[in-house]
This record gives C-alpha cells, structure tokens and sequence, in this order.
C-alpha cells in the first residue's frame, strides 16, 4: 500500500485526484503500477486501477492475473471492480472507502451479486487513514484555491459596478 500511496502522490502532482494503484504477483514481485490519469488524459477510464492492471498484464504477457493482489488507496468504482473481475485478480485491499462511487460496499456491493465466473477477496481499510487524508488534502487545497479565485472576481465584480456609477 505505501508503493500505492507513492502513485497517488505523483498524481497529485499533476493536478489528478490522488489515487494509486499497484498489482503484485504470488510471491510480491510487483508487476503492475497505476495512477489516476483522467484529467491529463482526458480519459474517463484512466483509473489507477485500470492503468495498473494493464500494466501487470502487459508485464506478465497475459490477461489473467490469477494469483496477483491489487492494492489500492481507494474504494474501486463500478468500471474497476468489473475489470478487477475481468482479470482475475485473487485480492483487492483497497484504503479509504468511497461512499459516493465504492462498488465495494460502500454504494454498491457488486461482487454480492450471484453467477459471476471469479470472484475476488477483498480487504478493506489498508491504511485507510493515510490514503483518505491524501484526498482529503487534495480537495481541500482546490476548495481554497476556488475560494481565492471567486474572491478575486467577487472583487473585479464590484470594482466594475463602482466604474459604472461613476
Ligand atoms: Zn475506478
């Protein structure tokens, strides 16, 4: 999980929700590494999860991730629990929970529902503090960067009312 927080931390650096995700194999060689890409790539699909686990794939010179574990400093979403089960991945530990896209659990359960040809285990609140504190900071810094810039027009607003009376 600190190799996850590691990929979160340089996507904070681009400015991306600080998200990171790595896939180790059987014996914890690390095969995959991923973070979240989805404003620099403009790329609604470029999870850490998904970057990581095509990474492992690509690595490892197949699809099937049987035997590896994914871990991941957030609640998967919908799109990467499905491509978690996609690939066969046998564990999932992911850190802080996500009540507003968590297929985990948290908004939805998914790997509750019957009939699915694998099935992941899943382990939940892996350094959950330090991976919720590194969003929480992230949304924080752009709340008051957005304050400061609604400031500054709020500003520029009555500036140009006064020019207008006068
Ligand atoms: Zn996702």
């Amino acid at each position: 999980m600190e190799l996850a927080l590691g990929q979160a931390a340089q996507s904070l650096d681009l400015g991306e929700v600080p998200i990171g995700a790595v896939v180790v194999d059987a014996n914890g060689r690390v095969m995959g590494l991923g973070r979240n890409m989805a404003e620099s790539w403009n790329d609604p699909t470029a999870h850490a999860e998904v970057l990581a686990i095509r990474d492992a794939a690509r690595r490892r010179g197949d699809w099937r991730l049987a035997g590896c574990r994914l871990y991941v400093t957030l609640e998967p979403c919908l799109m990467c629990a499905g491509a978690i089960q996609q690939s066969r991945i046998a564990v999932v530990c992911y850190g802080a929970p996500s009540p507003k896209s968590g297929a985990l659990g948290s908004l939805a359960d998914v790997y509750a529902i019957q009939g699915f040809n694998h099935y992941p285990q899943v382990t939940a609140g892996i350094k959950a503090d330090q991976c919720a504190k590194i969003l929480a900071d992230f949304f924080r810094d752009k709340r008051s960067r957005l304050d400061a810039r609604e400031l500054r027009r709020g500003v520029r607003v009555v500036e140009g009312a006064r020019l207008e009376s006068e």
